[in-house]
Order: C-alpha cells, then structure tokens, then sequence
C-alpha cells in the first residue's frame, strides 16, 4: 500500500497517474507516463485488457510520422491540416482562412493531433516501447485535392514474419501487449477487474482520484497529477445510441465494455460533450446482431466483384466498395413522403464465383469460404427464391427492425439492378456509383479476374446459386464525449479544463469530426492524444486530495 501522509488511509492505493481503459489510447498513455518516472495505475473495468483495440489490426493513421521522414518523404503540415479541416468539417471549411473555417479550438486540436501523433510514435520507438512498420495504404479521400496523401502515413506494429491473420494475436494485441510490457517494467501497475464508477475532486474541484468497483467492492484510488480517461466509445449502451446517434445503429464489433462510461461521470461534473452524433460507421449482419450486439466481426470492405447490394425496393443505392465509413451512412437516408428509411436494410446478394475464391482476405467476413452453411448467408437458387426466403427472415426480425418488409416492386426491380450492374461490370465502369475509382478502393479490389474490364465489379452469374446476407448499420465505437483540449485535457461547460481530469481515444469527443481520416484513423489519435495526456498530466505539480 502506498496510501502514505496527507492522503489518508482512506486512500486504498496512490499513484501519479491514474489512466481507466486497457486500450490503444489507455495503454500508450501508461507506457508514456511510466516513462516519464510517474507512479502508474491502469484500471480495466474487463478481466483482460485489449478493449476493442484487441479486436483491431492496430493501424494507426499518424502524418508525418517518423517512418515517413526515414523515407525523405515531406508530409506538408499545412496541406495534412487543410485534408483534415475539410474532411472533418467540410460545411466549415475555408481554405483562405487563418483556421480553414474551423473555430479556432478546433483547428488547434488538428495541430496537436499533426505534431503530436508524430512525437508519440518517434517517442515509443526512442524508449523501445513499440516497432512501428508502414502499411502502403493511401488515405481514404485520397482523390479529393485538399492534402491528399502520399502513402505514408498509416502504420502498424511490427508483426512477426509469418503472422496469420485469424491464428495470431491481432496487431492491435500487439500493440497494447508491448505497451502495457513496457509500462510494467517501468513500474506501473495493471489492475484488471477494476470498473471505474466516478471521479473524486478535492475541495478546489480538481480531480484528484477515482472510485472503482472490483466486484461489489469499492475501490478508492488517488491520483497525484491527474485521471487519464481512455474507456472507449458508448456503441454498447442502447439508451445513448438511441439519444446521440444521428440514425438506428444495430450494434457492432467495440468490446462489450464500451458502454460509455466517461459519459456519465464527466457529465455529472460539468464536462461539456461534443460530436456524439457521429461513430466510426460500418455494416453489420443484422441476423447477427439480432442475437448478439457486440459481434465478433462486421462488414468493412465488401468481399467479390460479382456481387453487388440493394434495399426493399431492389434498388442499388450506393458504391458498395467504398470505405466502411462512408458506405454504411447510406442507411441513414430518410425518405419523408413514405416516412421510413428506405436504406434500413441493405441485401448483400453474390453469386458462386465469390463464395468459390480461394482468397483469404481480412476483409473476407460474412462470405463463407466453402459451401458449409451459415445461418446468416442465405443460399438460393434463384431471385424469385430469393425474394420468397427474404420475406420469411424479415418477418423473423421484425422486433429488431422495426417490420422492415420487401417492397412488391422488388423482385421486378432486382432483376433490373442485376442487369444494369451486369452492363456497368462488362464495361469496367460504375457510372452510377463510381465503384472502385478512388485509390483506397483499387489497392483493396486487388487484380481483376482474368479478362475481367475491373477489378472491383464482374457481371453476376446468369444462373444460381446466389446467396445474400441481410446487413444494416453498425459502426467500430462511437466518436463522441467530453469535449477536450490540445493537451487532452476534458472542457467544463466554461470552456475551461477540468484540473486533473484528461480523456483520449473513443471515450472523448473526436476531432475527426465526421470524417474517417484513412486506415488507422482511430488509433492514430488514441495513440497521440493518450501521450499528450499522459505528459502533461505526468507534469503536473502534486495535489492535495483534501
Ligand atoms: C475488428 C476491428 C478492426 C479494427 N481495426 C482498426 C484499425 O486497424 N485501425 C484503427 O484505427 N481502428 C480500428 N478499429 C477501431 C479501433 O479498434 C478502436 O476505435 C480503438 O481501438 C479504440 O481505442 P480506445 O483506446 O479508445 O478504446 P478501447 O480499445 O475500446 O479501450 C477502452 C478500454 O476501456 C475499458 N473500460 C471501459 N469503461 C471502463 C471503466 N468504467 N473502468 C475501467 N475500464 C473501462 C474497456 O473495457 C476497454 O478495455 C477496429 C475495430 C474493430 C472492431
């Protein structure tokens, strides 16, 4: 026990740095805060650490990052925050502005995100706490003309030589594995089982400590320079789903845990929130989530070329190769003559050459790899069976999607999409929806099939087998929370910090605003704000809990 003079023995234990959440943001602010000679505790509300970071490829999108410059490669610092600006806030954006048309704490937090991303990871591989290898990866609006990126700025931790994906731990493991190996060897401590439940201030309000629950036990653990927050987004919680999120999400791959936690107990002291409407999109298998909210795997980067998706009325609405992020708000459309989202559900049909590919993509999911049956991917033979076996299932599902049902016109109009994409596939190019154009799409497509016009679309087979898979909106975690500074630390409703108090990661507002930067766009600035935080707490002169 180090609960030692002023603190009072009602203290169970005392460090420096407090950090709660075992994950990216969590575990690099641990390791920055051990290195800086802080005392360090971890708290991790799971029996393991990891969070959803676990489940991840541990790709970190970081500019101008120390690997880029090895290279002699140049990532401008203006032309990286006009590509952020105007992603993240493209209604605000202003390219002659001194702030590109962002408030000006906005565009400072791009800055910090610009010059600290890179610190961190030039810092973590100084200390030998992490190996970083580049991912030849370009940004996801790497067509748009603001700062579009080199490759470059994507990176992972450095996996073992004959790594396999499914059989080895994840980079995101790896990640969080050698960080927390790090700051144990410096002295922290990993508290696993520990669910932070509030914060504790002193009588000058700073917050000096935190309340948690091992079991039904109540834990007081004091915090001399500052509670880092790292709990992850609220993707688990129905209640702030329903409140927050701009449309009906089903759930998704975050860990159980992110129930948004931060939310509560920062707002309960005056924190001030900000871009809850907004989540790391993606698609999920609605006959999946029906069963379990948190899944094991959603849709990122749809497998095949012959295959193609269209809602109730059998329409194709949306480039089905465009990144998760961006594809998965095709749900969102609000039709307001018929009072519905006609987008709700989308029908994700492919034929026998897809399921037959021997490739083994991460991106496979929910494609099987052989004719074994899943109990989300429906076979058929025909589109009239097709419609027939939709017609049972969403009857099936209706207490979740609120009786979403196929319109008469499908059938009829599901052929016609066949065909238009059959003719739009032959010539290699979608001039509906533009599939397959931008560069993220063309290293994902991969090589074409042989005599194939594009890699990204092929004609679907005249004849069955098809199969479908029933998908709908779902996201990695949200990206909203108390509002923050550049030095990570959590706003009050003044503006001001909250003394003792830092956020980073998914539990805190995101300063990618509504944009998904690149792959790597969430641990990216976990990973720089986590340092950032964990500095400046880590420099903090000692407070007094009383
Ligand atoms: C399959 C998959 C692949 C992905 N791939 C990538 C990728 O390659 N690159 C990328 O940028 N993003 C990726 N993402 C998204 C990314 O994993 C997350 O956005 C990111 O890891 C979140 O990091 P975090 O530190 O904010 O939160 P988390 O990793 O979720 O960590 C939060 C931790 O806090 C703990 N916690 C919560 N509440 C409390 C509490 N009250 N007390 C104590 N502990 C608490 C949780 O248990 C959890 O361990 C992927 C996601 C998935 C699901």
């Amino acid at each position: 026990m180090d609960a030692a003079g002023a603190w009072g023995e009602e203290w169970d234990r005392v460090f420096d740095v407090v950090v709660v959440g075992g994950g990216a943001a969590g575990a690099t602010a641990a390791a920055t805060g051990a290195a800086e000679g802080a005392s360090v505790a971890l708290l991790e509300k799971a029996p393991f650490t990891g969070g959803t970071t676990a489940k991840s490829g541990g790709v970190m999108w970081i500019p101008d990052n120390p690997l880029l410059r090895e290279r002699g490669v140049v990532d401008d610092r203006d032309n990286a925050l006009r590509y952020m600006a105007r992603t993240a806030y493209p209604t605000l954006y202003d390219p002659t502005d001194p702030t590109l048309g962002l408030p000006v704490d906005r565009h400072r937090l791009l800055e910090a995100f610009f010059d600290g991303g890179s610190a961190a990871v030039g810092h973590l591989i100084d200390l030998g706490a992490l190996s970083f290898e580049t991912v030849d990866y370009p940004d996801y609006y790497a067509h748009l003309t603001e700062g579009s990126a080199t490759t470059g700025r994507v990176l992972q931790p450095v996996l073992p030589d004959d790594w396999t994906p499914g059989r080895d731990a994840t980079g995101g493991q790896i990640l969080v594995d050698d960080l927390l190996r790090f700051s144990r060897d410096h002295g922290a401590e990993v508290l696993v089982d520990h669910a932070v439940d509030r914060v504790v201030r002193n009588e000058a309000e700073e917050v000096v400590g935190v309340l948690a629950y091992v079991g039904r036990r109540p834990v007081l653990v004091g915090a001399r320079r500052g509670v880092v927050f790292a709990s992850g987004g609220f993707l688990h919680d129905p209640r702030l789903v329903l409140d927050y999120l701009r449309g009906p999400v089903f759930g998704g791959a975050a860990a159980e845990t992110a129930t948004g936690d931060l939310v509560r107990i920062a707002t309960e002291i005056g924190a001030q929130l900000g871009n809850m409407s907004h989540a790391w999109w993606d698609q999920v298998a609605v006959e999946v989530t029906a069963r379990t909210r948190s899944t094991s795997a959603d849709v990122y980067s749809p497998f095949g070329d012959s295959m193609l998706m269209v809602n109730r009325f059998g329409h194709r609405v949306v480039n089905e190769k465009a990144p998760y992020n961006e594809r998965a708000q095709a749900h969102f459309v609000w039709d307001p003559y018929r009072g519905e989202y006609p987008n709700h559900l989308l029908f994700m049909i492919f034929d026998e050459a897809v399921v037959e590919s021997p490739e083994r993509s991460i991106f496979r999911w929910p494609v099987p790899t052989s004719r074994r049956p899943r109990d989300y991917v429906i076979a058929v033979q025909s589109f009239e069976e097709l419609a027939e076996e939709l017609r049972d299932r969403l009857e099936r599902l209706a207490p979740v999607t609120g009786g979403t049902k196929l319109d008469a016109s499908f059938l009829t109009n599901l052929r016609g999409s066949v065909e238009r994409f059959n003719q739009l596939a032959a010539n290699g190019e979608d001039a509906d929806f533009r599939r397959g154009e931008t560069p993220i799409e063309q290293v994902w497509a991969g090589e074409p099939r042989p005599g194939a016009a594009s890699a990204a679309m092929y004609p679907l087979a005249a004849s069955g087998p098809y199969y479908c898979v029933i998908l709908g909106p779902g996201a990695l975690d949200t990206k909203g929370g108390p509002l923050t500074d550049e030095h990570a630390r959590i706003l009050a409703r003044s503006g001001e910090p909250i003394p003792g108090l830092y956020g980073a990661g998914n539990c805190v507002a995101s300063l990618a605003g509504q944009a998904y930067w690149g792959p790597g766009g969430t641990i990216g600035p976990a990973v720089a704000f986590g340092y950032l935080a964990a500095r400046h707490a880590a420099g903090e002169p000692a407070r007094s809990p009383a």
